[in-house]
């Protein structure tokens, strides 16, 4: 009787233990946090947007959030988490602006860094024969264009939507259009300045620290905080042609894609989308398009037929009006697309950049924009695009009503290999980018379960075919996914990650490492 009056105090004792020690840990995390000194700020509560994001299916709640006013309160608050050591659970996120598709910048139960407010020393425009921009890393894309602007000049390399921090795409890479001749964005950063795992603030580039700025660029925020970044910019035009023409067979389309990225003279930007039985041809949420010939345009008929629209554009100048005209005829000229359907228009830089916020804009105020966006993208290598193309648009993917489907191709040559950003081996890569939204009541064709189905399809099919295909803003939930998708990579990532975050505190919502507790 005494053994099981001891047996039953001692299972008491061993569970009140085990019940009380997280609130204990949790009380007391909480309040070495609300001690710390920082020129900045923490909520403890209202922090419901950082369980969000652009992706809208992983909402994970954070612990606290941090609203950091300079570096040092960065430094701060990681040298803290880092103090406590491995025993300790807390994991630490930055968040940009949040447009993360599966609660990668999210934290449960850590500190987010919420990057936006971080605005450090401003943005310093440096002109001359090289110009560049100093830039917060929690700025968004579109001020530095505005800023830039002022000065004539504008950053080389973009992404399609323009409202995302400087941290959050070079953390990933920043790939659109102008990729082609620029690289993506992680290709034309001189330098930036990080806040590692450890607390530690430095400075690096191709010359200084520069296993850390590798390793960074492309990193998704696995081994520091991206604090500033140097940016290089050019010669920013006033206005652009904005073309679209037309193909029914893909591999048309794509020689020609493939022609003018390797052009010595061709266009600024070079991008494409299928479009498969869509209700109106030029309804497409990307496009504030407006071409000069719309009545062309609203009555191209497509027939139910599966086409390939490339998107280009050429940079106007001045000095060059009396010709470009003509060089656009003569680019033209050497394409093979359906005679029909040139689409062509003439808008100011900064519209033709901030397209895709027009869209915004109008999907918001249907309350279009908040669904749940279960995005698929994918390199595919030139070797395979062919057997991709056949299958994937020509089979798998019924129609493109449930939002953009873009394939356009880039140099590999135009990639740093030193940089955490993994890509296929050949020497083009095509980014094929699946933009579906979700109708969250829905039970039909767009529905989540649906895309969701639709995109395993895709990847089964790459996976079964061995095409070589690598995700781009990729999303796995084991490690050993990770460490196919790293493939020689991955020896050098982990040493990277013992380098400069070993407790595994940083951006805990990729889901490729976990904290050791
Ligand atoms: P967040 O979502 O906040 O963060 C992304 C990741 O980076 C997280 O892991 C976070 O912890 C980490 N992170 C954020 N800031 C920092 C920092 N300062 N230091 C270290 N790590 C950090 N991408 C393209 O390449 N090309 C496109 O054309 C393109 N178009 C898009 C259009 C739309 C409408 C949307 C929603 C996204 C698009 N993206 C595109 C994807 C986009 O680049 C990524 O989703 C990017 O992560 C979003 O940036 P963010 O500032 O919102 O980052």
């Amino acid at each position: 009787k005494k053994n099981v009056l001891f047996l039953r105090s001692f299972t008491i004792l061993v569970l009140s233990w085990v019940i009380i020690k997280p609130n204990f840990c949790f009380s007391s995390v909480l309040s070495s946090l609300k001690a710390l000194h920082l020129e900045g700020h923490i909520t403890f509560e209202n922090n419901e947007f950082a369980a969000r994001d652009f992706g809208n299916q992983i909402h994970v709640h954070p612990l606290a959030v941090v609203h950091p006013k300079s570096v040092a309160d960065i430094s701060e608050i990681i040298k803290h988490v880092w103090q406590m050591g491995p025993s300790s659970e807390l994991t630490v996120a930055a968040r940009g602006h949040g447009h993360s598709l599966q609660g990668q910048a999210q934290a449960r139960r850590g500190v987010i860094i919420n990057m936006e407010s971080f605005q450090g020393q401003g943005m310093q425009v440096h002109r001359g024969q090289f110009p560049y921009v100093d830039v917060s890393a929690g700025e968004l894309w579109i001020n530095i264009l505005h800023e830039t602007l002022k000065y004539g000049l504008a950053p080389k390399s973009w992404t399609d939507y323009l409202h995302l921090t400087v941290g959050g795409t070079l953390s990933n890479a920043g790939i659109s259009g102008q990729a082609f001749r620029h690289g993506p964005q992680i290709s034309n950063v001189h330098q930036l300045e990080v806040v590692t795992g450890k607390g530690e603030v430095l400075i690096c580039s191709k010359e200084q620290n520069a296993d850390l700025f590798h390793a960074v660029l492309g990193g998704l925020g696995q081994f520091g905080i991206i604090t500033r970044a140097r940016i290089s910019l050019e010669r920013a035009p006033k206005m652009v042609k904005w073309i679209r023409v037309l193909y029914s067979d893909f591999s048309t389309f794509a020689r020609d894609q493939e022609h003018l990225i390797s052009a010595a003279k061709t266009f600024d930007y070079i991008e494409g989308l299928v479009i498969k039985n869509k209700t109106g041809l030029m309804n497409n949420w990307r496009a504030s398009f407006d071409p000069q010939d719309p009545v062309q345009a609203s009555h191209f008929v497509s027939d139910g037929r599966t086409l390939y629209c490339l998107e280009l554009t050429k940079n106007l100048y001045p000095e060059k009006s009396d010709t470009v005209n003509q060089e656009i005829k003569d680019l033209l000229s050497q394409l093979s697309y359906i005679p029909s359907t040139l689409f062509m228009s003439e808008v100011p830089y900064i519209e033709f950049l901030d397209r895709v916020h027009a869209s915004e804009l109008k999907l918001r105020s249907k309350g279009l924009w908040d669904l749940p966006h279960p995005w698929l993208n994918l390199l595919v290598p030139k070797s395979k695009i062919q057997h991709f193309a056949k299958e994937v648009f020509g089979n798998i993917l019924r129609d493109t009503n449930n939002g953009p489907v873009l394939v356009y191709p880039i140099h590999k040559s135009k990639l740093d290999n030193r940089t955490s950003f993994v890509s296929p081996n050949d020497d083009i890569i095509y980014l094929v980018a699946f933009l579906s939204h979700a109708n969250p009541s829905s039970n039909g064709t767009d529905s989540l379960e649906y895309v969701l189905t639709q995109n395993k399809r895709i990847l089964d099919f790459c996976d079964v075919a061995h095409l070589g295909v690598k995700q781009y803003l990729p999303h796995y939930t084991t490690q050993e996914q990770w460490r196919t998708h790293f493939g020689p990579k991955w020896e050098v990532f982990i040493q990277r990650k013992s380098a400069y975050d070993p407790l595994a505190m940083l951006a805990p919502g990729q889901r490729i490492f976990q904290k050791a507790v």
